[in-house]
């Protein structure tokens, strides 16, 4: 078989381990394996380059330390942010979100529907924006937590987090403010995040979305916020999460977070830069293909195209088959075979939404990869427009 070119187009999915983040880890696997609860020199070692870390990951979203909670994941950091604000107010009963969350928090939000609450599901317009007078309106005294992602995995589309912050601090509610979460994973090291600008109360972000290991993330809580664990056991973490740290991906998250506050600025320009490329090129060589919420906010790295009348998963496994790798809506969805509920909510056309496919970039793709991925998707549409059941000819569907 002839050794093919690989390039990796998913990085919303996950991201390569920097090296860097590898070199920061390797210690903590090898010689210093020690416990950071034990209490001799061998732990308390391991417990210091920890805090060390909790510093770097809190200052680069402008924390404290002690506002910084280690995870397992960014799906832990939603779930917990969720069922902690319902327990800190146990007689509230309404829930804000949007529609286009991530699972991690839509489906809480409907566990939580099944138990008598309230779920307020911000819908979103055509090209992802929420109405901002629709969630002014939806706020009321019986509002425990709003949760609204800082931006989509799907689209890359931003949500203007710091004017709903302002929002929700501006709203007086007796026995205690609205708590605001937002589930930042995609846009960790993308864009700035700030908890304080943004007035957060919780914040949840995850280490394999920016080149750092699978299986650890963190949740902020701002200082004074009632919580509630979701763990229970030990007393690591404050008692606020229980379970030993994972010593070594936590090096390598602050590794990651120290990176990506560094280069932020550049690496942002030059995704957006390549990016750009990427979908001028699918637009020219491609027809009747659109690029999802391409007139507003975006991620720097992610493009969702939807391409006409064609099976967004047969075209992933063409490209699969020459060796590049995408998404067709965010991985835990993919395989289901039911249309992603982001475009979904976004009003893509039924003739579309099917043949939508996620590319999203990270520092390590550069031009070749987009020429790559330019020598082979024309083909690839132009033969499944050919094939497709669902096309019925050239002009059946203009918009
Ligand atoms: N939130 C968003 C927006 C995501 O994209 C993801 C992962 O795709 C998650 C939460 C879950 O993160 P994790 O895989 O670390 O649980």
């Amino acid at each position: 078989m002839k050794d093919i070119r690989h390039v990796y187009l998913d990085n919303n999915a996950t991201t390569a381990l920097a090296p860097e983040v590898l070199e920061a880890m390797l210690p903590f696997l090898k010689d210093n394996y020690g416990n950071p609860s034990s209490t001799y020199s061998f732990g308390s070692r391991v417990r210091a380059s920890l805090e060390k870390s909790r510093s770097c990951i809190a200052s680069s979203i402008n924390a404290l330390p002690e506002e910084i909670i280690f995870t397992s994941c960014g799906t832990e950091g939603d779930n917990t942010a969720i069922f902690s604000a319902l327990k800190a107010y146990p007689d509230r009963r309404h829930i804000i979100t949007t529609a286009v969350e991530h699972p991690a928090v839509l489906n809480v939000c409907r566990l939580m529907e099944g138990q008598g609450y309230e779920v307020t599901y911000l819908k979103v317009d055509s090209q992802g924006r929420l109405d901002m007078d629709v969630l002014a309106a939806a706020l009321s005294d019986d509002t425990a937590i709003v949760s609204v992602m800082y931006a989509n995995n799907e689209t890359g589309v931003i949500f203007p987090i710091e004017e709903i912050g302002r929002m929700i601090e501006g709203r007086n509610v007796s026995g205690g403010k609205i708590l605001f979460h937002t589930d930042a994973v995609q846009a960790l090291g993308k864009v700035p995040v700030d908890v304080e600008r943004f007035n957060l109360d919780m914040l949840s972000l995850s280490g394999h979305k920016l080149h750092a290991p699978k299986g650890i993330g963190a949740l902020y809580v701002r200082k004074g916020t009632p919580f509630y664990p979701l763990l229970i056991g030990g007393h690591q973490e404050n008692g606020r999460r229980s379970g030993t740290e994972n010593t070594a991906s936590i090096a390598g998250l602050a590794m990651a977070c120290e990176l990506a506050a560094k280069g932020l600025k550049e690496e942002a320009a030059y995704l957006g830069k390549l990016r750009d490329e990427l979908e001028t090129a699918i637009l020219s060589t491609c027809p009747r293909s659109i690029v999802n919420g391409r007139d507003v906010q975006r991620l720097p790295n992610t493009s969702s195209v939807s391409f006409e009348h064609i099976d967004g998963e047969a075209i992933l496994m063409f490209l699969d088959s020459n060796g590049i790798y995408a998404a067709s809506g965010s991985a835990c969805s993919s395989g289901s075979g039911a249309p992603s509920h982001v475009l979904e909510a976004m009003s893509v056309p039924a003739s579309a939404i099917h043949g939508s496919v996620r590319f999203s970039l990270s520092r390590y793709n550069d031009r070749s990869d987009i020429e790559r991925l330019i020598d082979v998707l024309p083909g690839v549409i132009k033969k499944l427009r050919e094939i497709s059941p669902l096309s019925t000819g050239p002009f059946s569907c203009a918009h």
